[in-house]
C-alpha cells in the first residue's frame, strides 16, 4: 500500500512540475508578440535611448565641439578604431602654444562599440548615435571624421570672480 501512494505522489508531483514548466512557455505563447517589420518600418522606428549605434563628435549651434585633441579615446580604444589628427597653434589671447583638433577619424569598421572612448574622455566631446545602417560598397567608407568641417573648439565660459565673504 506504501509503495502504491509513492507511486501517486510521483506522479502528482512530475504533473505538477510538468505544468510549473508549462507555465512559462504558455505566458510567452500569450505575450503580444513585437516583431520589426524592417525595413518596410524604417521611417518610423526608434531606437532605444542606449543603442550604440555609430560614435559621433558632440557640435553646438554655432558648429563647436569640445575636443581638445588630448588622444585620450585614441590611448583607450582597444582596437585601434580612433585617430586623432591635430596641430599645435599659438593662442592669440596668450601668446601660448596649444593643440588643436585638425580630424578626428573613426573606423566603423573595426569598432567593437565597447564604449571606452566615451566613458573615458574627460570633455564629453563624443557621443553614440542610433543610427545603425552602415552598410556599403567599400571598407574606405566606414572610416568618418567626426569633427564638422569648419568646426572649432568650444570656448569655455570664464567663471565669474568670487566675492569674498566678509
Ligand atoms: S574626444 Fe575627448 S578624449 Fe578624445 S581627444 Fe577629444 S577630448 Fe580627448
Ligand atoms: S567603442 Fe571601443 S572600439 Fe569603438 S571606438 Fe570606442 S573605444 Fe574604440
Amino acid at each position: 500500500m506504501k509503495s502504491f501512494c509513492n507511486y501517486i505522489k510521483s506522479i502528482v508531483l512530475g504533473i505538477w512540475n510538468l505544468l510549473l514548466g508549462m507555465k512559462i512557455t504558455m505566458l510567452n505563447f500569450l505575450r503580444p508578440k513585437i516583431t520589426e517589420q524592417y525595413p518596410e518600418n524604417r521611417g518610423k522606428q526608434v531606437m532605444f535611448e542606449r543603442f550604440r549605434g555609430s560614435l559621433t563628435m558632440v557640435h553646438n549651434d554655432k558648429n563647436e565641439h569640445g575636443c581638445t585633441a588630448c588622444g585620450i579615446c585614441q590611448m583607450n580604444c582597444p582596437n585601434g578604431t580612433i585617430k586623432i589628427v591635430s596641430s599645435m597653434i599659438e593662442d592669440a589671447e596668450t601668446g601660448k602654444k596649444k593643440k588643436v583638433l585638425d580630424k578626428y577619424l573613426y573606423d566603423i569598421g573595426t569598432c567593437i562599440f565597447c564604449d571606452m572612448c566615451v566613458s573615458s574622455c574627460p570633455q564629453q566631446a563624443i557621443a553614440w548615435s542610433t543610427e545603425f545602417e552602415h552598410a556599403v560598397f567599400n571598407r574606405s567608407k566606414l572610416v568618418k571624421q567626426l569633427n564638422n568641417e569648419g568646426s572649432t573648439l568650444k570656448v569655455k565660459e570664464k567663471s565669474a570672480p568670487k566675492t569674498e565673504v566678509a
